[in-house]
């Protein structure tokens, strides 16, 4: 390479082979699977005014604080690069009028951006698949979009990932369980962390999530959200739990996981590796492989009017990592010409095949004595070799229907 050739950006990738191949099966099936569940499809631009971001996610997240993507435009505007999908979705529900769909349910995956350190199974160009229904109050939404994740990863062959589960309470509920955890954590201030310390005022939630030996020390004792949670926000978190059990999804209540982002309500889970499992191992440090909630205040912070909503996020190359390395599919069919006089007539039975939804590709270039062993490297299912206008040769599978496409 030579010197002044440039480099990539540091944090993204570029993804061939074998990854490549995981890569698409998981978007493949994604589709698939959202489907079957009637999700519709819906493509967003990939930046946004900055404020959309802002006001949704939260001024006082890691995201919105130190993770985005933003610059000033030729106008003078300020551009956010998607760091998530949710807030784009909003956005556009509420400047569309998709009001008259609810409840809608969609789904989109493409690239994200945050500003992180790179390491392993995190990037700064990162492309996520995403589930969301908007405009659906009542638990069995909820439900529905968790079947539907779970699915996925039981398509995906993915095991050794646990949903958990948890619930953060009505708007009632959040309040007071905040208070009780400014009152406890205040006590030991001093011990906590720093990042803590600063988050006891801004947002006291996530020192429940913190990774800090520090803060772990006083989790265990910490308020519990159940002490708080009103009548109805413990209602609605039985009737997602007894749903759940309705629609065979296993999950596992996690009383401490609260999600990084300001507008959560109810329900909060992530599907988290077993401790040593062979997912666990794949992923190591970032173990979240998809994570989501109800976030019924957010049109709000949007100017849109109170709609419920819950949606989640996954990776696509942490579930690609999951997966692991796919090779691609195996042709149907080989055309070798071994003859370049017969280059016409291979290619019109080439045309023919592929219109036929045969995958196929032609070997027609170097010596033309190699090229039926070229053509056997390349482990087809059947091979078509033109050797002259009297013959053309079929072997391996489906020979009959093979010929009948060529007759
Ligand atoms: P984490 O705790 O790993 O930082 P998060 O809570 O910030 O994750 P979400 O915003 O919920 O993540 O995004 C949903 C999913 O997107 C994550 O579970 C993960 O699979 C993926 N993800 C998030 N950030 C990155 C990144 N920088 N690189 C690759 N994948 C990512
Ligand atoms: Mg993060």
């Amino acid at each position: 390479m030579a010197n002044n050739t440039p480099k990539a950006i540091r944090g993204t990738q570029d993804i061939f082979g074998p990854d490549a191949e995981a890569f698409s099966h998981v978007v493949e099936t994604f589709e698939r699977v959202r489907k079957l569940y009637r999700f519709r499809r819906a493509e967003m631009p990939v930046f946004e005014k900055t404020e959309v971001f802002a006001r949704a996610i939260g001024e006082t997240t890691d995201v919105v604080s130190k993770e985005m993507y933003s610059f000033e435009d030729r106008g003078g505007e300020s551009l956010t690069l998607r760091p998530e999908f949710t807030a784009g979705i909003a956005r556009a529900y509420l400047t569309n009028g998709w009001q008259q769909h609810a409840p809608l349910k969609l789904a989109t995956h493409g690239p994200l951006f945050r500003y992180e350190r790179p390491q392993k199974g995190r990037y700064r160009q990162f492309h996520q698949i995403d589930a969301e229904i908007i405009g659906a109050g009542e638990p069995q939404a909820d439900v529905e979009l968790l079947a539907m994740a779970d699915q996925l990863l039981r398509e995906l062959g993915i095991s050794g990932v646990t949903l958990q589960l948890n619930t953060l309470g009505d708007g009632e509920t959040r309040g007071a369980w905040r208070a009780a955890l400014i009152e406890y954590f205040s006590k030991v201030r001093g011990d906590l962390s720093e990042d803590s310390q600063e988050r006891l005022e801004k947002n006291p939630l996530r020192i429940l999530d913190s990774k800090d030996r520090r803060d772990k020390a006083f989790l265990a004792d910490a308020p519990r959200i159940d002490e708080f949670l009103s009548d109805e926000a413990g209602i609605f978190f039985e009737d997602v739990k007894s749903g759940l059990k309705a629609a065979g999804v296993e999950f596992k209540r996690a009383e401490s996981l609260v999600r990084g982002l300001d507008y959560y309500r109810h329900t909060a889970f992530e599907f988290i590796p077993d401790e040593g499992s062979a997912a666990a191992d794949a992923l190591g440090a970032q173990s979240t492989v998809l994570g989501g909630g109800r976030y019924d205040g957010l049109m709000e912070s949007l100017g849109g009017p109170a709609t419920p909503a819950v949606g989640w996020a996954a990776g696509i190359e942490r579930l690609a990592m999951l997966v692991g390395e796919r090779e691609a599919d195996r042709p149907d069919i080989v055309v070798v010409v071994e003859n370049d006089a017969m280059l016409g007539e291979a290619t019109k039975a080439l045309s023919k095949l592929r219109a036929e939804g045969f995958s196929a590709d032609m070997i027609a270039t170097g010596s033309e004595r190699k090229r039926f062993t070229k053509a056997q490297k390349m482990d087809a299912r059947s091979i078509v070799s033109f050797v002259s206008s009297e013959s053309v040769k079929i072997q391996g599978e489906r020979q009959s229907e093979i010929e009948s496409v060529l007759a």
